[in-house]
């Protein structure tokens, strides 16, 4: 694919916000400007959402509420899976978008809008069959329990996956009843109002879905604390996540926390290598440059094999390509200048902890861009191996046996993720038992689906999205008794 021109009517100079089911842009809002992150050019402008906004896409939700939890499950799926169709119908431009505002390759970025499709498609499917239990109490009662919509959620989302995330956290609430105040993050707003604009045009009801952009600091904080939400569902940093799940507690806004992680890729010497290299690559490198919550980002590796699957660990990450997105590289630019400095003042900290860096760096050119960037003979004690780093840099640590590898992949704040290569099925078993993480993945780095939950233990989160878990996220129970012998 050849360097990309945004086509006409694809991309505009300027946002707003999306409120009441149109688009919506009074003229005194301050600007803020999104860059291109890999010509560090600015890409458009966008109104930055204040109190007063966030207030008047909160009431339009209260308002739209009503209506859309009694329109039937059945006819809501249905609208759901019309919005599914219109963003199929519109992912090229979807793709494009995501592409430019994030700098993750095209085929990613269409990979992005495809989760998004199936989400909303998998959660249409679901809005009918909520349901709930009856429940013997005794024999003069009849029990009963409902599961009815959260009300107002709102839901303030990172840049990494903007699109895919629309459809894991705003489909659900949508299929299950609630309406939508949605905060995208700065970096990745445009996504969200397109989406929004198509749900309305594909038959979703004026004010079930409102979209705000603005700085976290203002449109997301008077989210977060705005006293007639009733859920917040939050992804992003768990800095940012102790923060708005205070603010939301202080109106007892249910908070749901899906936030980062330091994930353990477990590497021990029966495995396959020809499976388990690509897949190091991918959960670190090759998938949108290392910026996923879910990232494999400390290579735990059997003292046996360290050689010979770090030789080649780096021979194939040697092979990566870096460049603009539509040029559909292996790995784009990071997001923002924000981003890089942040990942580049980590590999600094990772030279004074262990040394150069076996491969990677920054390279010197225009955009965000960092290499793939592996530190060896790393400790699980220093920042490199403790903290997020959120972009291209693993470290590598050697173990001895299999306890060891398991008390350094558990020595961690974090519990988002693991992964364990081996083809001894019994120690994959013990060790999908004894990790202290919400998702593990046995010889497949990113084995997971719209079907399977999501979410962290530790201090990687509170609560669960995706699959079936997303109707306890997204609903609360009302038990009914009744004395039927009066
Ligand atoms: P971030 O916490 O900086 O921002 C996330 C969102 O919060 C953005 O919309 C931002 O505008 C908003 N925000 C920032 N400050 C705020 C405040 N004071 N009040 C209210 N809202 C505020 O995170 P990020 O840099 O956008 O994303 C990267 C982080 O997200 C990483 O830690 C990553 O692991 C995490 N993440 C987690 C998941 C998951 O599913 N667990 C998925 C994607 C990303």
């Amino acid at each position: 694919m050849g360097q990309f021109e945004p086509p006409e009517g694809k991309l505009r100079e300027e946002y707003g916000f999306f409120i009441d089911g149109k688009p919506d842009t009074p003229v005194d809002r301050e600007r803020f400007e999104t860059v291109d992150p890999s010509t560090e050019q600015p890409l458009v402008e966008i109104s930055a959402g204040t109190e007063a906004d966030v207030d008047r896409a909160v009431s339009s939700a209260r308002q739209a509420l009503d209506e859309w939890r009694a329109t039937s499950a059945t006819e809501r799926g249905q609208v759901l899976f019309q919005i599914a169709d219109a963003i199929r119908d519109h992912s090229e431009m979807l793709a494009v978008i995501e592409a430019l505002e994030s700098g993750k390759p095209y085929t990613q970025a269409v990979f992005s809008i495809k989760s998004c499709i199936d989400y909303f498609e998998y959660f249409a499917g679901l809005a009918d069959k909520v349901q709930g239990d009856t429940i013997p109490m005794g024999w003069e009662y009849v029990d009963f329990t409902i599961r009815e919509p959260m009300g107002v959620t709102a839901h303030i989302t990172p840049w990494n996956f903007p699109t895919s995330i629309i459809g894991r956290s705003i489909a659900p609430a949508l299929a299950f009843g609630n309406t939508v105040v949605h905060k995208p993050a700065e970096e990745t707003s445009i996504s969200a109002l397109e989406v929004a604009r198509l749900a309305v045009d594909a038959g979703l009801p004026p004010g079930v879905f409102n979209v705000v952009p603005g700085r976290g600091t203002e449109a997301g904080a008077a989210l977060a604390g705005h006293r007639d939400i009733d859920s917040l569902t939050f992804t992003g940093s768990v800095e940012t996540g102790r923060e708005v799940a205070r603010l939301a507690v202080d109106n007892v806004a249910a908070p749901h926390l899906e936030l980062g992680g330091k994930s353990p890729h477990v590497i021990f010497p029966d495995a396959d290598f020809d499976a388990a290299v690509p897949s190091i690559l991918r959960g670190i490198f090759s998938a949108n440059s290392g910026q996923s919550c879910t990232a494999g980002s400390r290579l735990l590796v059997h003292q046996d094999i360290h050689d010979e699957l770090v030789d080649r660990v780096v021979a194939a990450a040697s092979e990566l390509t870096l460049g603009p997105p539509m040029d559909d590289p292996d790995m784009g630019p990071l997001v923002s200048a924000a981003q890089y400095e942040r990942v580049t003042d980590y590999i600094e900290i990772g030279r004074e902890e262990v040394g150069e860096p076996i491969i990677g760096g920054a390279p010197d050119r225009t955009g965000y861009y960092v290499e793939p960037t592996i530190f060896d003979g790393v400790s699980n004690d220093s920042r490199i191996a403790r903290e997020e780093i959120f972009g291209p840099v693993l470290t590598v640590i050697e173990f001895s046996d299999e306890s060891e590898a398991l008390e350094i992949a558990n020595d961690t704040d974090y519990g988002l993720a693991a992964g364990i290569f081996t083809s001894d099925v019994g120690r994959a078993l013990r060790f999908a038992r004894n990790i202290q993480a919400g998702s593990v993945f046995v010889n497949e780095y990113y084995a997971f689906g719209t079907q399977t939950p999501h979410g962290g233990f530790k201090q990687s989160g509170i609560g669960r999205e995706k699959g079936l878990e997303a109707i306890r996220t997204y609903t609360q129970t009302k038990n009914v008794g009744i004395n039927i012998e009066v």
